[in-house]
């Protein structure tokens, strides 16, 4: 039976390696909170399973495993190369062409029409995740760029380019990543993430597509573009949630910059009571061997450090030979760390006279009152998730129960920092709500007699108000 597990939460792609129903329950067993369908793999149909099959297990099991849908987004790409594998040899030249045609040593198909007119001379053309350099060193300004090879080798079909230093035109969605939306909507997956966001008015275009259709489906932005590092504030103020996602970010930023972007980004997330995830690489090894190395144990555990909400597998879960392995890997580091030395108890106090100024600091002195008399248990009874997401944001050593008649907001919750999630019909008063947590939360066994815990919500519950109550009790 799958027990409480860490506050960290773990995000696992889902692919061949892990796509059956039987390999989806060990990950789940092994401690996965969220799965993430990547939309620039597999089709609609691929999807489709995948989601009934994690919706039956979350039936059946009584669980909140979300589903996060990530979006490809303006992602540049080469076209199909001869024999789907070609050599590019330092110092010699190549063009980048935008009409179709199959690359070889002279030219390359780029699936960016816009390029010959966006580039400037000298600026760089990185391709397969930087493994090949380039520099233009001439443009037609129609429909050939001409380029240096500075850093070659093997090159196949289809691989992704990255220019880190060219400010791209491309709109934030493409046709397909609205059809994906779309369908990631009708399916009312729970968190659907945008690539290559570049400002905060791409968000902005998702969210109000979510809300065009009707959907329910939370947003995050993944940072991994130079350009949304200069709108960073308003992106966090806009997105549900942040990722820092480290393999494009890496290759478009200098990659010595990235681990203290990586803390940057937590922090102001954690201030803004965002939930922030680090994706890439952490158990990068683990795709072809059954433990991590020492730098990745290092990786994860220092993520977690960070105060980071969820840390994210890609290619160890999707494609790797050890897909439950490495979920339980995963799971030991975070466990250690978060009981051997984890920084409880961020102290940012809500400013006064500011919006939400009372929910914020019922909220925060509920972390502080549960810290100073080792309370068990944080408690809140929320409609809208806010004071879950803001307890979760102060990341108290207390576990935090959420209750809600809410449904959408059960399996969001499963990617929030320690937050796990409950549902309960509309009470009368609150006497009665404590009453009904203190109960489940014991059959459950995650409270018991004697346990201090401290009760935050809304009275009158019925009037679904701002946060206004707080009560320190002892379970009897
Ligand atoms: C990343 O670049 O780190 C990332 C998570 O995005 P993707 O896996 O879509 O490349």
């Amino acid at each position: 039976m799958r027990k409480v597990r860490s506050q960290t939460k773990i995000i696992a792609t889902i692919g061949p390696a892990c796509s059956s129903r039987e390999v989806l329950f060990q990950m789940i067993e092994e401690g996965v909170d969220v799965f993430r369908l990547n939309f620039s793999h597999s089709n609609q149909a691929e999807h489709q399973i995948i989601i009934n099959t994690i919706n039956e297990l979350n039936k059946e099991l009584n669980l909140n495993i979300a589903i996060l849908a990530d979006l490809q987004g303006p992602k540049l790409r080469i076209g199909e190369v001869e024999n789907n594998a070609i050599e590019l040899t330092d110092g010699e030249f190549i063009n980048f062409v935008t009409t179709k045609c199959v690359g070889n040593k002279e030219q390359l198909y780029m699936s960016y029409a816009e390029f010959p007119m966006d580039v400037k001379i000298g600026d760089k053309v990185l391709i397969d995740d930087g493994k090949i350099q380039l520099e233009v060193i001439d443009t037609n300004r129609k429909d050939t760029v001409k380029a240096r090879i500075i850093y070659g080798g093997p090159l196949s079909s289809r691989k992704g380019v990255n220019l880190p230093n060219t400010r791209i035109s491309l709109p934030s969605m493409t046709d397909e990543d609205v059809a994906n939306a779309e369908f990631a909507i009708e399916n009312k997956v729970d968190w659907i993430a945008l690539s290559f966001v570049r400002s905060a008015f791409d968000v902005k275009i998702l969210k109000d597509l979510i809300q065009r259709k009707k959907g329910t489906a939370s947003v995050i932005a993944k940072i991994e573009k130079p350009d949304a590092l200069d709108d960073l504030e308003n992106i966090i103020e806009i997105a549900d949630a942040i990722m820092v996602a480290r393999g494009d970010l890496g290759v478009e930023v200098p990659f010595d910059r990235v681990p203290l972007i990586q803390k940057k980004i937590v922090n102001a997330c954690i201030s803004k009571a965002k939930p922030v995830i680090i994706a890439t690489q952490m158990m990068e090894s683990m795709i072809t061997n059954f433990r991590p190395t020492r730098a990745e144990a290092n990786d994860v555990a220092n993520a977690v450090l960070d105060g980071a909400d969820a840390l994210m597998l890609s290619a160890e879960t999707s494609v790797g030979k050890f897909p439950a392995i490495t979920i339980r890997s995963m799971q030991k580091i975070i466990d250690w760390t978060e009981n051997n030395g984890f920084p409880y108890n961020k102290k940012h106090a809500p400013q006064v006279m500011t919006e939400r100024f009372l929910a914020n600091s019922i909220c925060y002195q509920a972390c502080k009152i549960a810290h100073q008399t080792t309370a068990k248990a944080i408690i809140t009874f929320t409609h809208s998730g806010y004071t879950a997401y803001k307890i979760s944001s102060h990341r108290p050593e207390a576990d935090i129960f959420a209750f809600t008649n809410n449904k959408i907001l059960l399996r969001k919750m499963a990617l929030v920092w320690g937050v796990r999630a409950f549902y309960c019909e509309d009470f009368e008063g609150m006497d009665e709500a404590i009453t009904y947590s203190q109960h489940l939360l014991k059959e459950k066994h995650l409270i018991s007699n004697g346990n201090i815990v401290v009760n935050i919500g809304s009275t009158p519950l019925s009037e679904k108000g701002v946060t206004n109550m707080l009560k320190l009790g002892v379970v009897q």
